[in-house]
């Protein structure tokens, strides 16, 4: 499959994880928006709730939109901690990371809980960045297609081809993660060519070649421009990097 069949557009984000202060955001996003002012790919934020009204504001008028790192599928209840997809709606969030491998691995998230968070943004109007990925131990075990497979089945369970079109995917090896070791372009492309084919397994040919599959992993401003030069890979999902504008810029422009 190729990205020469189709036309999608370049989508890479920056999970800034647990840090950056909310008194951080504004300078953070006007030393960004000038760098990453490129109509050829979306450009998406994700800081932690507590900033996400600064954010909404700051990135006010630029191409910059604003994600959330994760949400709860209920409206709203008893649920103490917990922030639901209606509040991030009313702070005008438009997207939010799903499944990420640290809510996995620290918050017990599993691939059910993972489809739950799906179809309620969906229905609530943000948009799904849903992540999967390998342990080093499935990788070493030769389970990774399968495992990718059988996670991208159930986050998808239940949903319309319509609505798969509209979410991201990001793959996202578990070793790769944070450690500054990258997937190479070709074993990071051949992971998403696999969950391509399990999208178009389970609903039409256009529905996997519209959906927008990232990759991310250690992801930096020497190595993005090669990752995101292979057919399938539509972008990033960018860590560390994104911390700093100057590379996080790089990696959006590349
Ligand atoms: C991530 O947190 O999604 C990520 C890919 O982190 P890093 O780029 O730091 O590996």
């Amino acid at each position: 499959m190729s990205a020469l069949m189709t036309n999608r557009r370049k989508v890479t984000a920056g999970n800034w994880k647990m840090n950056v202060l909310p008194s951080q955001i504004e300078g953070f996003i006007n030393e960004l928006k000038e760098k990453v002012k490129n109509d050829n790919v979306d450009v998406i934020i994700c800081p932690i709730f507590v900033s996400l009204p600064a954010a909404i504001s700051a990135c006010k008028g630029t191409n910059i939109k604003v994600g959330a790192q994760n949400m709860h599928w209920e409206e709203k209840g008893a649920f103490t901690g917990e922030v639901s997809p209606t509040m991030l709606k009313n702070l005008q969030v438009e997207y939010v990371i799903i499944g990420h491998s640290e809510r996995r691995q620290y918050f017990a998230e599993t691939d059910e809980t993972v489809n739950k968070k799906v179809h309620s943004a969906l229905k609530h109007g943000l948009k799904p960045i849903v992540c999967v990925g390998e342990t080093l131990e499935q990788r070493e075990q030769g389970i990774t297609s399968d495992l990718l497979r059988i996670q991208t089945k159930i986050a998808l369970k239940d949903l319309t081809g319509e609505q798969v079109k509209g979410l991201i995917i990001a793959y996202e090896p578990i070793w790769a993660i944070g450690t500054g070791k990258t997937a190479t372009p070709d074993d990071a492309n051949n992971a998403i060519v696999a969950i391509r084919e399990v999208v178009g397994e389970m609903y039409k040919q256009d529905v996997a070649q519209s959906i927008r599959i990232q990759y991310g992993g250690s992801v930096n401003a020497a190595n993005a421009k090669e990752l995101f030069a292979m057919s399938d890979i539509d972008g990033g999902l960018v860590g560390g990097a994104s911390l700093k504008a100057e590379d996080f810029a790089v990696i959006v422009n590349s």
